[in-house]
């Protein structure tokens, strides 16, 4: 088994911040020492430079491509999509797939499958079909499908066990039924892309729901008569989703998201494959969609997806005034226990080997993922 012990100034591990000494035991994390200094040590032990920030290997349970590349174009173009937001931090996560015909979902169900069975990524997220025509965003409301049990055990049998997480309209007739299904098989339900009133998003919260995707886009807004599903998820104590890339909420929705508890906040990307391109003409699930300054938009306007990395997610946090700690455990554990996800999201013995090296600007300057620096 290969041995690396790597030291900085600034590991966040259980204790915060501090000095420390990780050893990497093949592909876990061996032991982590707290240290009084970072000084004096053996040849075999590589010292991070100075201001480096060590943290776990971000996890993103909303991603549909990025670097110029669809993840449901092709499996070597979702492949490629996982490399490419793995170089941002990304080490774990699901592959999400925007509603499409359901033989369409079932093949790339199929490839998230492949991924997640060669170890790359953890499973697949289906956002769609059974969402709301109301609130459809950039989901093509062309493949919108009301609720339907078949058509659920059709896609879940299709991702051979790695379907963790459906969004659903808790508002749709039949929803209901199929949230206690998905959540009998085992499958992380989010309630999402609705118009449901508070009542009816609660439905599915005490039906098992457990996550809200992307908390306030692609939902029924606040009313103080009618505060939708946005409170019913505040209050249900969901895992909140949230796109924090200074276009799709204001700050101040993930000062409010924490104030619910520390372990809510989810960041997302929710990234297309324009993500690390640039501004042009792209498509999403048959969709034209414009990037203009780094916003993805449908000609309507609507928002589709973004243009963010899991790095520049922590950063903005970060700016924005959220604690470090906190911003970095959005960004890994709350998102493992989000999707169940064990031995990821955290620096501690015996979980995978998973890090980030940050510079002192909280850019990434090197990946490590299972014990191997990916280059
Ligand atoms: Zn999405």
């Amino acid at each position: 088994m290969s041995h690396t012990t790597l030291v900085g100034e600034r590991v966040l591990a259980a204790e915060g911040a501090r000095p420390a000494q990780v050893r990497i035991d093949g592909d876990l994390i061996g032991s982590v020492t707290a240290l009084d200094d970072v000084q004096g040590h053996g040849p075999d032990v590589e010292v991070l430079p100075p201001g480096s920030v060590v943290v776990p290997g971000f996890i993103d349970i909303h991603v549909h491509g990025g670097g110029g590349h669809d993840m449901a174009a092709s499996p070597d173009s979702m492949r490629a999509a996982v490399d490419f937001h793995r170089a941002h931090g990304t080490t774990s996560g699901l592959v999400s797939l925007v509603t499409a015909p359901v033989e369409q979902l079932c093949r790339q169900l199929g490839w998230a499958a492949d991924l997640a069975e060669a170890g790359l990524v953890a499973g697949a997220h289906l956002e769609g079909p059974f969402l709301s025509h109301v609130r459809c965003g950039a989901q093509n409301p062309a493949h919108l499908k009301l609720p339907d049990t078949d058509a659920f055990s059709r896609m879940y049998d299709a991702a051979r066990g790695h379907l963790r997480m459906i969004t659903i309209a808790p508002e749709l007739p039949g929803a209901l039924p199929l949230v206690e299904q998905a959540v009998a098989a085992g499958v992380v339900v989010a309630v999402g892309h609705t118009d449901a009133t508070y009542t009816e998003a609660e439905a599915a919260y005490v039906r098992g729901a457990t996550v809200a995707t992307h908390l306030f886009n692609g939902m029924r807004p606040v009313h103080h008569r009618e505060p939708g599903p946005v409170l019913a998820s505040l209050d249900a104590g969901a895992r909140c989703e949230v796109i924090n890339d200074g276009i799709h909420v204001h700050p101040a929705v993930l000062r409010e998201v924490l104030a619910r508890g520390a372990d809510r906040l989810v960041l997302v990307t929710d990234a297309i494959d324009a993500t690390g391109v640039g501004d042009g003409s792209y498509e999403l699930g048959g969709q034209q969609v414009t990037v203009s300054d780094g916003a993805a938009r449908l000609d309507s306007g609507s928002l589709a997806g973004s243009t963010l990395t899991m790095d520049r997610a922590v950063r903005r946090a970060v700016k924005d005034g959220i604690p470090l700690e906190q911003a970095v455990a959005a960004a890994a554990r709350n998102p493992a226990a989000a999707v169940g996800l064990d031995g990821v999201g955290a620096i501690a013995p015996g979980a995978r080997a998973d890090l980030v090296v940050l510079d002192a600007q909280l850019r990434v300057t090197r990946v490590m993922r299972g014990g191997q620096w990916i280059s």
